[in-house]
């Protein structure tokens, strides 16, 4: 897009971003994504866990982010908050089971939705300490948001 002004006698062409040197190729990676592979929130490229979801030595979260370095414990603390999200996902999880076994097999057995529950609390255990802490860090902490410049900085030192 191409803007022209007139003033008085004086015209002036500014063209966009398209010509100039701030324009750059690189496409940033789309949030949820980023969040469902647990990216760095701010580059959405390093990895914040060292380990699979599934560990028998259990889940490592890297201290900071190995491509831009960024500190993910921003306080002491700062984890704490992320029970809360747990708390949430696994009631999310729990309702849904329980509306999904009851919805497909009308039992009425209460031995049933216990042990499914508690099943489904030991089995996603992992899953919900993961995410909590992605969610967090993510959509919960208003000063992190995605910096295009931490990425580009790294991808043109490729380039060199
Ligand atoms: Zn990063």
């Amino acid at each position: 897009m191409v803007c022209k002004l007139t003033i008085g006698s004086i015209k002036i062409r500014i063209d966009d971003m398209e010509n100039t040197d701030l324009k750059t190729k690189f496409k940033a990676p789309l949030e949820f994504l980023s969040a469902v592979s647990a990216k760095c929130p701010k580059c959405r490229i390093g990895k914040m866990f060292s380990t699979p979801i599934y560990n028998f030595g259990g889940q490592k979260m890297n201290p900071e982010c190995p491509h831009c370095g960024f500190h993910f414990e921003i306080e002491p603390g700062y984890y704490y908050v992320a029970m809360f999200a747990s708390y949430a996902l696994n009631i999310a999880e729990m309702v849904t089971l329980v509306v999904a076994v009851y919805v497909l097999t009308d039992s009425r057995s209460p031995w049933i939705y216990s042990g499914l529950l508690i099943a489904n609390c030991i089995i996603l255990a992992p899953f919900n300490f993961r995410y909590s802490r992605v969610v967090l860090l993510y959509w919960l902490t208003p000063g992190i948001h995605f910096e295009a410049w931490r990425t580009e900085q790294k991808e043109n030192e490729k380039g060199i």
